[in-house]
């Protein structure tokens, strides 16, 4: 089924979580690396109730996948939960500034 009438642009879940992702590594968390399941916390807390968690789950893998701006690491400690030797994401200045690698 697809929907008539509605507008041309349709933005998925994917683009608003991204767009959510973008905004909290930019702004105050701008020296942070996070993991993916503190992004897909911080973001639900962001995004209408309606989306659905395994969809938001996936929307962070992807970016997770494909950083665009931002920069993903393979292990690194989260700025939020504090865990170590995990995947994480931040902007690439976060990255660079305090490398850690091994
Ligand atoms: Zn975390």
């Amino acid at each position: 089924m697809v929907a008539s009438d509605g507008p041309v642009v349709v933005y998925t879940v994917g683009d608003f979580v991204r767009r959510v992702v973008e905004s909290l590594l930019g702004g105050e968390r701008r020296s942070l690396r996070l993991c993916a399941r503190c992004l897909v916390k911080l973001t639900r807390d962001h995004l209408d109730k309606s989306y659905a968690k395994t969809a938001i789950i996936a929307s962070v893998d992807e970016i997770f996948a494909a950083p665009g701006a931002l920069t993903s690491v393979a292990s690194s400690q989260c700025g939020a939960c504090g865990r170590k030797k995990i995947p994480c994401l931040g902007m690439p200045s976060a990255i660079r500034s305090t490398e850690e690698v091994g």
